[in-house]
């Protein structure tokens, strides 16, 4: 995927095409951020701009270079992962031995570390040495969730690139635009930190399903507590949705922010899209305090949750903020 196809990191984006363009990468850079933040997906466009046969600042994606550096059998593109635990120095030796050998110093190579935080102490100096060795044509990219548990000589020799969360909607187009459906990716984005965990969200039953579970009470809900109250009971005792009651709530409170929203006519941020006409009338007869308390409170459900207080009395103050009190 060439660096035009990624969502959302221009900063990220700009610097590296930039450096491409100019012929002036660094031989070692840091992508640090969290996970979802695209920092692999950087990675690999780096490797294929880097051996792209159109030349310039980003892949066309289409060569055979681009599509041996996106399918991971490029002799010149070497990933290595932690594979569940750590980094070891044998990786680290392996990554040298097929660098040092290939006799080919003319064209560039590039090698990528994936969870470089946990490369063990041994492997953390292998691999400072292999970056003080001074080979111009190869580029390192060490990725990392946490920069500050790299070795700091390590860092000194190395261009740290930080990935900043993508905002809800950068998320929200890049998964429309992957065919998922609008109803849960408008929660899903709003939940998660990442791409990928949004993704995966997206795609778990229970998610859909405490989703639906969030709308059917708040519609309960207008009849008053009792209809409300006797809506939960049934509502939380589905497994899917008793497992889930942290993002039940969360969900929630998204709801509630929903009637905040279309209370002053902003239907366009409307996270349940899917009900909006009564949602409207709803919204509109209760005042914008009641709303704001809701949301607060389902907040405070999931505290008191984790501090394993009865799902069912949590819920029951919960409705009954909802109704105003
Ligand atoms: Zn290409």
């Amino acid at each position: 995927m060439p660096f035009s196809d990624i969502p959302g990191q221009e900063r990220v984006k700009t610097i590296l095409r930039t450096a491409l363009r100019d012929g002036a990468l660094s031989h070692a850079y840091v992508f640090e951020g969290q996970r979802g933040t695209g920092r692999r997906s950087v990675a690999r466009a780096l490797a294929q701009a880097l051996f792209c046969v159109e030349g310039g600042g980003d892949a066309c994606g289409a060569c055979v270079e681009c599509r041996k550096a996106a399918n991971g059998n490029h002799p010149d593109v070497y990933w290595i992962d932690a594979a569940g635990s750590t980094v070891k120095i044998d990786q680290i030796r392996e990554l040298q031995k097929q660098f040092t050998y290939k006799a080919s110093a003319s064209r560039p190579r590039i090698y990528i570390i994936d969870e470089a935080e946990k490369m063990t102490p041994q492997a953390s100096n292998a691999m400072l040495k292999f970056l003080e060795e001074p080979a111009s044509q190869i580029v390192a990219v060490l990725i990392t969730e946490n920069g500050q548990a790299l070795l700091p000589t390590i860092l000194s020799r190395t261009q740290r690139i930080a990935f900043q969360p993508l905002s809800p909607e950068i998320m929200e187009e890049a998964l429309l635009a992957e065919g998922h459906p609008a109803v849960l990716v408008r929660p899903a984005v709003r939940l998660s930190a990442g791409l990928e965990t949004a993704r995966e969200l997206i795609q778990l039953n229970w998610f859909a399903e405490t989703r639906n579970a969030v709308l059917q009470l708040a519609k309960e809900s207008i009849h008053g507590f009792s209809a409300a109250m006797l809506a939960g009971q049934s509502i939380i005792s589905k497994q899917e949705v008793s497992e889930h009651m942290d993002t039940f709530f969360d969900l929630f409170a998204l709801w509630c922010k929903d009637m905040v929203l279309l209370q002053r006519r902003q239907t366009a941020k409307v996270v349940f899209i899917d009900g909006t006409e009564w949602s409207q009338r709803h919204a509109d007869s209760k005042p914008f305090q009641l709303w704001v308390g809701a949301m607060d409170e389902a907040l405070r459900a999931k505290k008191r949750l984790r501090q394993h207080a009865n799902p069912q009395l949590v819920l029951e103050r919960f409705l009954y903020t909802l109704q105003g009190g």
